[in-house]
């Protein structure tokens, strides 16, 4: 399904071309570009991890502050055989605009080990966390850099680099990780978060648009955390979710698919490749269905000048990070496709994921519909704010969330000045 990663476009360089963009259309001030585009830290660590084999293999892990302006460092830890610097570099400058755009007291950072986490047992998984976690232990911490999920790693992942980071401190620190099990400080809805956010979007663009929910197609390429959870809200919603993939495959029902088995049968064999009440069709023909909303929840490049002009939706609803290349950009304009930008369709996670930490430093816990009620409001209100300068300006809506993110870290960093 994947370009190899000698076709694809660096995400930095997309991360770079969209700071760009949004710089150019704020008219922003060269002194205040050169102090917020780049990276603030970036550390590369090697991960010697001892296989059940008793061979001892060395990985690769990164982890990337873009900004600490607003706010500590905040973002996802990735596992993926693909992961390299640059990927981490543009994950992470995304991470510094999402959290702006939504308006939490946090920058940006992102984590990554290049490794196939499928194909590690439950200990070597652990003992490769432990590891990754000890070295950037002294980069980390509740008020400096915050990690949480990402692509492959899970609240028990989480878990482990809470207990690594507490042991090395002497005590429990909860607050150093968000996404963890709930038994240990994390919190109700974190879940499902972003899969919220990404619903409560895209139904703010389809009232925007005159699109009804009830009986919309949607299709979902991509389904991890995001996909599976955003293709069962819809589904309760009363949307027709007519096709779904993963990695082994995509699935095809024009009638709708029935959501809660194709869950089921993901959470037993790993896959949706084998649903029963369904087609199997090509992961191009997936992108090329007509329907009212597309989702991408999966990973970069998705979708590029190669496949865009195919595309037959309504709504580009991007719950992966950059899904969408600037080029396919212009030709969605074009074709007059409406895009939620990743930076404000996939927020939610990462505000649960502040409300988490709020939780762990308060030692006081919040009911779920508390989560989801604050989550709502923040989406709302977010998605809202793009939309008015989407309208007043005349820009698309990634130019607008661009422009709303990079403009609050300006302000911030204005204000701040230049230390020494
Ligand atoms: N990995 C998620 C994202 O890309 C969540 C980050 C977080 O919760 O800190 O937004």
């Amino acid at each position: 399904m994947l370009a190899t990663a000698t076709t694809q476009k660096n995400p930095y360089e997309v991360a770079l071309e969209n700071f760009d963009l949004a710089a150019n259309a704020l008219e922003l001030e060269e002194n205040i570009r050169a102090m917020i585009k780049y990276p603030e830290r970036m550390l590369t660590v090697s991960i010697p991890v001892r296989m059940d084999s008793g061979r001892i293999v060395r990985f690769e892990g990164y982890r990337v502050q873009h900004s600490t302006q607003r706010g500590p460092a905040k973002g996802g830890i990735r596992y993926h055989p693909n992961v390299n610097i640059d990927e981490v570099k543009a994950l992470a400058t995304w991470m510094t605009w999402k959290c702006a755009v939504v308006n939490i007291p946090y920058g940006g950072g992102k984590g990554g080990v290049t490794c196939n986490p499928k194909e590690l047992s439950l200990g070597e998984l652990e003992r490769l966390t432990r590891r990754y976690a000890s070295a950037i232990l002294p980069i980390i911490g509740p008020e400096k850099d915050i990690p949480a999920p990402d692509v492959y790693t899970t609240p028990q992942i989480m878990a482990w680099i809470m207990d690594t980071y507490s042991m090395n401190m002497g005590y429990p620190v909860t607050g150093v990780v968000t996404g963890k099990p709930i038994g240990l400080g994390g919190s109700l809805g974190r879940n499902e978060a972003t899969a919220r956010g990404c619903f409560y979007t895209t139904r703010g663009s389809m009232e925007h648009l005159g699109i009804p929910l009830a009986g919309a197609r949607v299709v979902v390429q991509g389904f991890g955390n995001a996909g599976s959870i955003a293709a069962t809200l819809f589904h309760e919603a009363g949307a027709k979710v007519i096709a779904v993939s993963d990695t082994q495959g995509c699935i095809f029902n024009d009638r709708g698919l029935e959501i809660p088995a194709v869950v089921k049968l993901k959470n037993e064999t790993r896959t949706v490749a084998g649903f029963p009440a369904a087609d199997r069709i090509r992961p191009d023909e997936l992108l090329a269905l007509k329907c009212e909303v597309l989702i991408p929840a999966a990973l970069e490049n998705a979708i590029t000048e190669a496949n865009a002009h195919a595309v037959r939706a309504r709504v580009v609803a991007e719950a992966a990070n950059g899904p969408v290349t600037p080029e396919a950009d212009r030709i969605f304009d074009d074709m007059g496709i409406f895009l939620i930008p990743d930076i404000l369709c996939n927020a939610g996670g990462v505000t649960v994921s502040y409300f988490e930490w709020v939780q762990d430093e308060n030692h006081l816990f919040w009911e779920e519909n508390d989560v989801n009620a604050k989550l709502e409001k923040i989406m709302v209100r977010s998605f809202q704010d793009v939309l008015k300068i989407h309208i007043d300006r005349q820009v698309n809506m990634r130019l607008a969330a661009n422009m709303l993110g990079v403009r609050r870290v300006a302000e911030a960093c204005r204000l701040r000045g230049l230390y020494p």
